[in-house]
């Protein structure tokens, strides 16, 4: 399998304190350093990698974020950048200089009412993540939307995917919650069946839409459990540090990085060797999860394959 893409945690650093956040709040922050970005774009080369998603923790954080996206603007990258919109004016300023290279702004919307997205995301946040959205429309830079379910917004699925088609966005991609520490203490996780009933509604919207596009994204219920998830072998993962990580779901969540996840470090070792170590980890991986499967040991909650992956990886407590 070809690798497409790369993922960068540009820092985990966030303006926000979202109630079903995945991630550690690190003390103190880490910055991705841009000579790190420097060696990963010019070892990225012989991959032929012409995507880059930019993330966080919040990327626009980052104290050089607009020599991070120049730097990959220049090397000829389809940047997409993942934000939560509350610092959108100035960012937008950066990545407007580099429009001809941005694929998309990928905003974060949990709610298709303020009081639903603010309870989860802090008051006044929602007005700001509708303000990035109109100057994306306004200057013609395209736009999607990234929506968690949540027992929040479980019910506001179809005003979600409404909102998204009048505020002019390509697409709402929907996805499911990391059952870890943070959104488990808050009771913001959905059973299996929730799940599967949330998956249906989706499912639904997608026959009826005359609007942009909806996705379900990767974590989705997987009937034959045998099918493998395909995301570690088609995208490069780095975080903050520099590590290479076997995919972006497992890196910083609550408990941390262990052996199993962690592939390499760039500043140690090359991307090519970081790619022939994650294959020889996906290799084991596909081994383990048809083991599980072939014993029969596999319940519900793990033919969601990210739930699988965070009991298999030892990243949740749940
Ligand atoms: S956590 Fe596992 S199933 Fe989920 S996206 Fe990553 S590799 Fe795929």
């Amino acid at each position: 399998m070809k690798v497409s893409g790369i993922r960068v945690e540009l820092t985990d650093a966030c303006n926000l304190r979202c109630k079903h956040c995945l991630r550690k709040q690190a003390r103190p922050a880490q910055y991705i350093p841009i000579a790190v970005i420097r060696t990963l774009i010019a070892q990225a080369r012989p991959f032929g990698i012409t995507e880059v998603g930019l993330t966080g923790g919040e990327p626009t954080q980052h104290p050089q974020f607009k020599e991070i996206v120049n730097t990959f603007s220049r090397a000829g990258y389809a940047i997409t950048l993942f934000t939560n919109g509350a610092d959108f004016g100035r960012a937008y300023k950066i990545i407007s200089g580099a429009r001809n290279n941005l694929r998309e702004v990928r905003l974060s919307l949990d709610g298709a009412q303020a009081e639903t997205h603010d309870k989860n995301r802090g008051k006044g946040s929602y007005a700001q993540v509708i303000e990035a959205a109109k100057i994306c429309r306004s200057a013609g830079l395209a736009f999607s939307l990234n929506t968690v379910i949540s027992q929040l917004n479980k019910s506001e699925l179809a005003a979600l995917a409404r909102l998204a088609g009048e505020l002019g966005s390509r697409a709402i991609f929907f996805s499911h919650l990391q059952l870890t520490g943070r959104p488990l203490s808050h009771s913001l996780a959905l059973s299996p069946q929730e799940r599967l009933r949330a998956e249906r509604a989706v499912r639904n919207l997608q026959k009826q839409s005359s609007a942009g596009k909806i996705y379900l994204c990767a974590g989705a219920y997987a009937q034959n459990p045998v099918l493998l998830c395909p995301v570690p072998l088609g995208s490069f993962y780095a975080d903050c540090k520099g590590n290479i990580a076997f995919c972006a779901m497992l890196s910083s969540l609550d408990l941390p990085l262990n052996g199993s996840q962690l592939i390499s470090n760039l500043r140690e070792t090359t991307l090519a060797a970081a790619r022939r170590k994650l294959l020889q980890r996906y290799a084991l991986f596909a081994h383990d999860r048809m083991r599980d499967f072939f014993s029969r040991r596999l319940k519900l909650a793990d033919h969601f394959p990210c739930d699988w992956c965070l009991k298999y990886f030892k990243k949740t407590n749940a």
